[in-house]
């Protein structure tokens, strides 16, 4: 057999490691003793009610989903002011992503993104042996005058992720909404905002109106794992303009949603206190974290997400040593950051232990 020349070009993806497999390796027979800071998760854990909803739709399990996964599809509708034609769902917003990549690349097309934005888009590209044009941030931000002119005749998307995952810088809303008009509207524009709901409300952007009145090249990628705490559930879902949201279904597995995944998701959206809790527990660990990491002078990049950006020297080291701490960070050598690691906010005591782990990676390595 000869794959398609372009698969083994294709990078793997490299997850943040499970906390088991890395209790196995460093041996320690309990996990519970690790923090796993890798994968930008929410510490407080999924809502009660999504796991209610997940526990009671057990029993139906034998059932094929709800396709269309209609109830969910109407409620988000609601929450945003749009109909369910603008709504398609995903195994994660991750899948979306793929999704539109069979929407739009071939080996002909062209996408452009940021130098540090989230890898996925570039994995897509190369997915469908696409063009990929990575642009230079400007203090770890997305510099959008120069995606806009980087454009080519062949480009078919601008990924813009706000905030940013790895660097959790957002742009500023207005500069936002003047980047989206000024693509011509034959390249779709996908905001990617899995971080949107843990943001300052000052540096939240309101694309959704854009959606409301027919913006007909913007897709806005919303998921459950990160606020919503349902991360191994796998669910995400785009809004956007009804011919691309027709185009997604097209593309689509029928059954792409399970059908637990659909009854949590709508349980976690009637759950406005779980929400509160994840915002108040980001906000104050982001800055916990950060006037921790300030006294330790520890460089890093201010965060408007539930991760950090910060200055280490070697990561694949730091990291090493901080498994020695219990502590699981993810090493940036995959976005060219080989001296940054990636930290996500934990509950106040975890992060008093991440705290610690750094002062003890800092004394060790300069000595
Ligand atoms: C975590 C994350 C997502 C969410 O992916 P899911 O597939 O919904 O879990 C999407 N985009 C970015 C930038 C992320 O960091």
């Amino acid at each position: 057999m000869t794959p398609n020349p372009w698969i083994e070009q294709i990078p793997i993806y490299e997850p943040g490691r499970p906390i088991e497999e890395v209790a196995r390796e460093i041996g320690i027979s309990d996990p519970s003793l690790l923090i796993k800071t890798a994968s930008n998760e929410n510490e407080l854990g999924p809502s009660p009610k999504a796991v209610a909803a997940m526990q009671q739709s057990a029993a139906q399990m034998h059932r094929y989903p709800d396709g269309a996964a209609f109830d969910i599809k109407h409620k988000l509708a609601y929450l945003h002011s749009l109909s369910p034609h603008h709504i398609a769902l995903g195994n994660g917003s991750n899948e979306l992503i793929v999704l539109l990549g069979h929407i739009l690349l071939n080996p002909e097309s062209h996408l452009v993104m940021s130098e540090y934005a989230f890898v996925v888009y570039r994995l897509i590209g190369a997915l469908f042996n696409a063009s990929v044009t990575q642009i230079p941030m400007i203090d770890f931000t997305h510099d959008l005058n120069a995606m806009a002119k980087a454009i080519q005749p062949n480009t078919k998307i601008m990924a813009v992720c706000n905030p940013n995952n790895p660097t959790g810088t957002a742009v500023a809303p207005q500069q936002l909404l003047e980047f989206i008009k000024s693509i011509p509207s034959h390249i779709l524009i996908i905001i990617d905002e899995a971080y949107i709901e843990l943001m300052p409300e000052a540096q939240t952007p309101k694309l959704t109106s854009l959606i409301q009145q027919g913006q007909e090249n913007l897709v806005l990628l919303r998921t459950f794992s990160k606020a919503y705490g349902l991360a191994g559930l796998r669910i995400g879902y785009a809004m956007a303009h009804p011919q691309i949201i027709k185009w997604i279904n097209h593309v689509r597995q029928p059954f792409n949603l399970n059908a637990m995944a659909q009854a949590a998701a709508i349980a976690a959206l009637d759950d406005h206190e779980h929400l509160n809790q994840s915002r108040s527990l980001t906000q104050r660990g982001r800055d916990q974290l950060e006037a921790g990491l300030r006294q330790l002078q520890i460089p890093f990049v201010p965060s408007c997400a539930n991760f950090i950006l910060i200055h280490t020297g070697d990561a694949r080291a730091c990291c090493q040593f901080l498994l020695g701490q219990c502590v699981i960070a993810r090493p940036m050598n995959g976005y060219q950051l080989p001296e940054w690691i990636r930290l996500t906010v934990g509950t106040d005591e975890q992060n008093v232990k991440i705290l610690k782990a750094l002062e003890a990676w800092k004394e060790a390595s300069a000595a």
